[in-house]
């Protein structure tokens, strides 16, 4: 890959997100709205790096939240269509969620009986989160079909004698996922709630579509948005994170010692528990620019984080030429799950948040310091 950015622009460890690379998602994703008049969220979760929303805001109908804190961010930096899902709101919440949410998702019957009055006196659209029970992955942690899933209501819970009120049905069922898995889940969709989506104004087929992955089948994701919104007649919405943001970020790090014991050690500025943690619980491992598999090239290092977690480990990496102390690495896909997931375990400080405007420039959005650390604690 040919580096588009000037590494040494702000100090590390840093996060970078190319404009021009999240444009070319957003285009994807603004295609398939155009092609099926579908509507498509960013789910906040995923990926909340705000100053970036108005530019995500020119292209998607707005955004979806996993609780009240995030409803707010978007309500603030996006303001268009604000959705929000939680397995379960309180009172005091709730009266806040009416000020800025117009579309409100309830996980269970007994949520909508508590809520429904105050969200309809609101003119909210209400939906209900259902339950396919058809697994299509198998990463359990990922998996709300697995067996005694909190997530979504099944079909043995239905309650069709309390829908008065109820405009959309919602599931999210999938993660990193093609096409296929979409049909497949359809599928279970209409064959337990098919007979209830007539009387719905809208169908949320929730994130983990991989959209914007170069090996996505969009034409069979587009005829699938098409006949639901044509059998049924509703709008159809779908709320991706990851894939807004896949491959449109970094995270630039440099050597700070090198370690000889038994093998090569790189310690390195950043830390995957802290900095990268879906490194250690997905668990995956991130490319690197210039690197290969351990022994692939002829020098192998592993490479850890300056934390005192001994499993604070990054992964075993190859390069053709021995690390020098002062060398930057730069891990590649580091925008989504990663700064809205990381922590100052240990002291560690979070890494700056920079951008690559649409001329190529650096530009550093923000800086973290111990104000940040100790703000959380007390
Ligand atoms: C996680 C989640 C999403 C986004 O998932 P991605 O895998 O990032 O696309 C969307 N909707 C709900 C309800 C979620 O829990």
């Amino acid at each position: 890959m040919m580096l588009q950015f000037d590494i040494d622009a702000v100090q590390t460890p840093y996060y970078v997100v190319d404009e021009r690379l999240l444009i070319k998602n957003l285009e994807v994703l603004k295609s398939v709205m155009d092609r099926t008049g579908c509507r498509i969220l960013l789910a906040q979760k995923a990926f909340s790096m705000f100053s970036l929303y108005p530019l995500i805001g020119k292209y998607l109908s707005g955004a979806t939240a996993s609780g009240l804190l995030e409803a707010k961010l978007g309500y603030e930096k996006m303001g268009k269509e604000n959705h929000i899902f939680s397995p379960a709101y309180t009172e005091s919440e709730f009266d806040e969620i009416l000020q800025i949410c117009d579309h409100i998702l309830f996980n269970s019957f007994h949520q909508w009986a508590k809520f429904k009055a105050k969200a309809l006196a609101n003119g909210k659209s209400c939906g209900i989160r259902i339950n396919p029970e058809c697994s299509t992955q198998e990463h359990g942690i990922y998996d709300p079909c697995s067996s005694g899933s909190r997530l979504g209501v099944t079909l043995k819970n239905f309650r069709p004698d309390l829908l008065d009120g109820i405009k959309g049905l919602h599931f999210h069922t999938l993660c990193e996922q093609n096409s296929d898995a979409l049909v497949t889940t359809l599928n279970a969709v209409e064959k337990n709630f098919g007979e209830y989506l007539y009387q719905m104004d809208w169908v949320n087929f929730g994130g983990g579509h991989h959209i914007t992955r170069q090996d996505y089948d969009i034409e069979t994701l587009v005829a699938c948005i098409n006949r639901i919104k044509q059998k049924y007649d509703v709008e159809v919405y779908l709320e991706p994170g990851e894939a807004v943001a896949l491959n449109t970020g970094f995270l630039v790090s440099t050597v700070l010692d090198l370690v000889d014991n038994g093998i090569q050690i790189a310690i390195m500025d950043t830390s995957a528990a802290c900095h990268m943690p879906d490194v250690l619980e997905m668990p995956y491992r991130p490319n690197i620019i210039h690197s290969g598999l351990a022994g692939e090239k002829a020098y192998t290092y592993r490479l850890g984080g300056p934390t005192c977690l001994a499993g604070d480990i990054i992964g075993d990496y190859s390069f053709h030429t021995p690390l020098k102390i002062g060398d930057k690495l730069i891990f590649c896909d580091m925008a989504h799950y990663s700064m809205v997931k990381n922590n100052t375990f240990n002291g560690m400080n979070l890494p700056s948040i920079a951008k690559i405007n649409s001329s190529g420039q650096v530009e550093i959005v923000r800086t973290f310091g111990y104000e940040d650390f100790k703000n959380r604690l007390s």
